[in-house]
């Protein structure tokens, strides 16, 4: 149920639903999902549903983990690519995968300690995480090449857009009860925003997560 056919069977499905980037789809293969979700879900977690992870927070589904991955990667490897939202850190072991380096932002303390412990399992060592609110972006690792949101905002924070690196894009979702998925593009003149699908997330909340 968790073994690499389950994974290579996921994979046929995203192709299937259209993502065609190889190096997103054998990021997929690579990285074990169930290990990302409560042990009591993990026959759940190569089916294509996003599942609880504790806090009213959930791991987005796998075919929007590799739509944003193939979004963000658009064709080539980025560098240094910055991730607000870690959560269960799915989506930042995949972004790992491609990526030289990720940091990775979350609000919310008790989900990172088991996200270290998950990717400290997998041997997963090119990733940063960060205690704060990524709404502020993460000025000293900045400009980064790719910058990716796992929840929804209303607002384009300004700092992120300033944190991006030019030719430098970010993807993420827009709006509160209606979202789309947003593509923002910097280059030497400015920014130009690309509106996608409808999509549905949790939203971003300012501030640290106190108990
Ligand atoms: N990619 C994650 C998605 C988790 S849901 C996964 O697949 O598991 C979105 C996450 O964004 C939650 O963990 C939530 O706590 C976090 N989040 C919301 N607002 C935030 C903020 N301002 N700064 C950092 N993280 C935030």
């Amino acid at each position: 149920m968790t073994s690499q056919r389950t994974r290579a069977r996921m994979v046929e499905r995203l192709r299937m639903q259209g993502v065609t980037d190889e190096a997103v789809l054998a990021a997929m293969i690579a990285v074990p999902r169930h290990i990302f979700v409560e042990e009591v879900l993990s026959n759940r977690a190569y089916d294509d549903v996003a599942l609880p992870i504790n806090f009213e927070q959930t791991i987005s589904n796998p075919f929007t983990v590799a739509r944003m991955s193939q979004l963000l990667r658009a064709g080539s490897n980025p560098g240094k690519v910055l991730e607000i939202g870690t959560g269960s850190g799915y989506q930042t072991a995949i972004l790992a995968q491609f990526s030289r380096e990720v940091y990775s932002v979350e609000r919310i303390g008790p989900l990172l300690t088991r996200t270290r412990g998950r990717l400290g399992e997998l041997r997963i060592n090119n990733v940063r995480l960060r205690h704060a609110d990524g709404l502020l972006g993460l000025s000293q690792a900045a400009p980064f090449d790719g910058i990716i949101l796992t929840a929804a905002t209303p607002h384009i924070p300004p700092a992120l857009l300033e944190q991006l690196a030019i030719r430098g894009r970010m993807v993420f979702p827009r709006g509160t009860s209606e979202q789309v998925l947003c593509v923002i593009e910097r280059n030497l003149q400015g920014y130009t925003e690309t509106i996608l699908d409808e999509v549905k997330f949790v939203q971003m909340i300012p501030g640290i997560w106190q108990r």
